[in-house]
């Protein structure tokens, strides 16, 4: 605008505080107005990138992206890093979006402490897991590439996309993980080529000397054990009918893995078929491998979907009150059995999925108003008495 050209400082500092206000029309318009770079610093050496980030604003952050934004820019007086201010702020897309933009997840700041750590010390654990499970496109976008003497690549280049996807969710339930396939069936249509990816990016993971990660390689190691195992179904459903095909796989799949055992609550399918997937990890001497088979052959051992994920996703601290998908394990689901009330589900097709084991209880819960709540399946309950056991 003409009447701000004297002090070019205005539309800054105006942007710092449209950002506080976390005002987004007002922002894109400033933002609009303001030319040049956008890493400015405001009084305490921060950036727009950096206070969109702690705001917590997803759009204000691509937007500031989108402008050429530099994720490691800045002077803060402790050197937080955005991805240190988007993990206080608890917004793990905001920490995705960083992190896609080359933001460094190991900078700390000046009392030594990551981005993931800083997440961990304020309790958001969903953050700390996005952040943890990161890894950048290009680890899956290499074997799209033909390598040495290959005519054709580990990987068709359309597949990039959808296995960068599988292997950042943090959501790692099997039942999950067999509904995100679902979704992306080319990657169930490509199985055995992106399987072999998985174990070759396992492998990667652990030869990479000082730098080696066995937490990422066991996830992908899992993750391929999983791929196989619903691969396998599929090819075991030859053509019935077309259209049933695809709920068909993940059902099979659920059937088997939340039929109660008979104590009519323990998972012993599901436990069995995990305990199965640690076994086969190929890497035995890493510490762990260890620690899972310590942890599953204790003598009251944890559910092994719980060892797994704490494995994968971190230790959460003891006051765990987030609500679970009794199907899928996702947090905070959105829908309630409206029959009983008692137990939550994302959406239509998990209760679906999960009705084969509800509907004792549910008719149980509605008719008698009794809180005979045991029977259900509460994820919840798993963790606390994993917690329990960890602290005992
Ligand atoms: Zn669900
Ligand atoms: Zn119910």
């Amino acid at each position: 605008m003409d009447n701000k050209n004297d002090d070019p400082n205005v539309p800054e500092k105006t942007i710092f505080s449209v950002i506080a206000q976390g005002d987004l029309t007002e922002f894109k318009n400033i933002l609009a107005q303001h030319k040049g770079s956008v890493d400015f610093l405001d009084e305490n050496g921060m950036t727009a990138l950096q206070h969109a980030a702690y705001k917590g604003c997803k759009d204000m952050v691509q937007l500031l992206l989108d402008r050429g934004a530099d994720v490691n820019c800045g002077n803060h007086e402790y050197n937080y890093t955005a991805l240190h201010f988007g993990a206080l702020s608890g917004n793990s897309e905001v920490c995705k979006l960083l992190l896609d933009a080359g933001s460094k997840p190991n900078s700390t700041n000046s009392v030594g402490r990551t981005a993931a750590q800083m997440a961990a010390f304020v309790g958001n654990h969903h953050t700390v897991a996005t952040i943890n499970n990161f890894i950048p496109r290009t680890e899956i976008s290499y074997f799209s590439t033909p390598q040495g003497q290959q005519t054709e690549p580990y990987l068709p280049a359309l597949l990039v996309e959808p296995l960068h996807k599988f292997v950042l969710g943090v959501n790692i339930h099997p039942v999950r993980l067999a509904l995100n396939l679902q979704h992306a069936s080319c990657l169930l249509d490509n199985a055995e080529k992106v399987s072999k990816v998985l174990e070759m990016l396992c492998k990667k993971e652990m030869t990479r000397g000082s730098e080696t990660n066995e937490v990422m390689a066991f996830k992908y190691h899992y993750l391929a054990y999983i791929l196989k195992e619903i691969s396998n179904i599929r090819d075991k459903q030859k053509p019935i009918s077309e259209s049933e095909k695809k709920h068909d796989i993940v059902e099979i799949f659920t059937k088997k893995l939340l039929k109660p055992g008979k104590d009519g609550y323990s998972l012993d399918l599901m436990d069995a078929f995990l305990k199965d997937c640690v076994r086969e990890f190929p890497y035995r001497e890493c510490t762990t491998f260890h620690q899972m088979v310590t942890s599953l052959t204790s003598k009251a051992p944890p559910p092994a979907f719980s060892v797994i994920n704490c494995t994968i996703n971190g230790q959460r601290g003891f006051i765990d009150t987030v609500p679970y998908c009794s199907t899928c394990g996702e947090e905070t689901p959105a829908k309630k059995c409206s029959k009983c009330k008692t137990v939550q589900y994302c959406d239509r097709e998990c209760q679906r999925l999960h009705w084969f084991v509800h509907k004792k209880a549910c008719n149980r819960e509605s008719n008698v108003q009794a809180p005979n709540a045991k029977v259900n399946i509460d994820p919840s309950e798993l963790t606390a008495e994993l917690q329990n056991l960890v602290a005992g």
